[in-house]
């Protein structure tokens, strides 16, 4: 079966809910136990707190757990918390984290600011670094961590040659794999030990609630579990329903992000203000071979670098967009526009122009195309 096909399917039971469709939102903290048995455990409850799971959280868990081809996922506040969940659950005080330098801002913040204190040290490496990660591992090394392609920047990693280097120190890898999600890259398949999602972004799908997915398998799991229970970290059923919902169109929304966004990239690299296209679908970029080689599919975020312009021909530009709006988070229906914010410790991305950082959304290309030609316009950009 196919993945689109999977995707309808996963985690559904409609016969325990009297044939809907859909599973019911249970809203619970309390579950009353049958019997003292159950409450001493030695008769079996399929729930047993609120907190821990539902028949809602449990459709999602069973659902990622088919499509990551993992032993186990749970399910986080936030793509943040999913994250730290991930990290925490492999370094303790006295170990060494190699963090890809392209990684998500608010991760960096978490490795300088936080693990810093637990008395684990961080260094950031190249995210070109492939097979060469090797020269860095240290016998403390607890963890590397990857996000392809980067954030902002959006180098493609070569994770097989990673993961191979990881395996042979026996050193644990975990992923960040919002961009691509798990419809257009498996990290598990490709042996890493831990996959992160902001399900925020395409999972959710309608920029309308928070949500992160860790998927391991085997003891890695067990790991990942044991401390997400101790930290308490439960999630909102209305949350987990939307995401339900959202993962059940998102082959479907992908395909039209991906059409559209390669489209409006092609466009982009045409023109002769910009300078740079950093779309990894593109075979001009950089990471293309190894995108090619890894992925299925690219999704609706890249980046432009522009030649340079004034601040107030940017405002010009972005202010009066017509469907392109200016807001972090993405992988929303909509298109979103803003100005690139990254720091970088071992391949500085230097320009004097500026870097912005598109989703496209489900709009008609056709119709964005046409707003961002007026937008630079507006900035004073020469089209001829
Ligand atoms: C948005 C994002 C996150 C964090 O997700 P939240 O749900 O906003 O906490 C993590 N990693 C990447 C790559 C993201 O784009």
């Amino acid at each position: 079966m196919k993945d689109e096909t999977k995707t309808i399917l996963a985690g559904r039971d409609p016969e325990t809910h009297f044939g809907a469709v859909n599973p019911p939102v249970y809203h619970a903290s309390t579950i009353i136990y049958p019997s003292l048995a159950a409450i001493r455990g030695t008769q079996q409850i399929p729930y047993t707190y609120g907190r821990r799971a539902t028949p809602t959280t449990d459709a999602l868990t069973k659902a990622m757990i088919e499509l990551e081809q993992a032993d186990g996922c749970v399910l986080t506040p936030s793509g943040l918390s999913a994250v730290t969940l991930a990290i925490l659950s492999a370094v303790k005080t006295g170990d060494h984290l190699l963090m890809v330098d392209s990684a998500y801002t608010p991760t960096r913040s978490f490795c300088d600011k936080y693990l810093v204190k637990m008395g684990v040290e961080t260094e950031y490496y190249d995210p070109l670094i492939g097979g060469d990660i090797a020269k860095l591992i240290r016998p403390n090394t607890a963890l590397i961590f990857t996000e392809s392609p980067g954030s902002q920047t959006f180098e493609v990693q070569n994770i097989p040659a990673i993961v191979a280097a990881a395996k042979a120190a026996n050193v644990l890898t975990a992923i960040d794999n919002t961009w691509a999600s798990h419809h257009y890259f498996k990290p598990l398949v490709h042996g890493i030990d831990i996959s992160v999602q902001a399900a925020t972004k395409y999972i959710i799908g309608h920029a309308d609630a928070l949500l992160g997915t860790v998927c391991a398998r085997g003891e890695v799991y067990a790991n990942v579990k044991r401390l997400w229970n101790m930290l308490g970290m439960s999630v909102g059923p209305d949350d987990v329903y939307l995401a339900l919902r959202g993962l059940r169109s998102l082959p479907a929304r992908l395909a039209q992000h991906s059409k559209t966004t390669l489209d409006i990239a092609s466009w982009l690299e045409t023109l002769p203000f910009i300078r740079n296209v950093l779309y990894p679908a593109l075979p001009s970029h950089a990471g293309h071979a190894l995108w090619q080689r890894d992925f299925t599919g690219a999704t609706g975020l890249f980046a432009i670098e522009t030649t340079p312009c004034s601040e107030d021909s940017l405002a010009a530009m972005l202010d009066n967009m017509r469907l392109f709006s200016m807001g972090y988070s993405w992988g929303g229906y909509e298109s979103l526009i803003v100005p690139g914010e990254y720091t970088r410790q071992c391949r500085p991305y230097e320009t004097d122009g500026h870097l912005l950082r598109l989703h496209i959304g489900l709009e008609h290309g056709d119709d964005l195309q046409a707003d961002l030609a007026d937008g630079f316009a507006r900035a004073g950009f020469a089209t001829a």
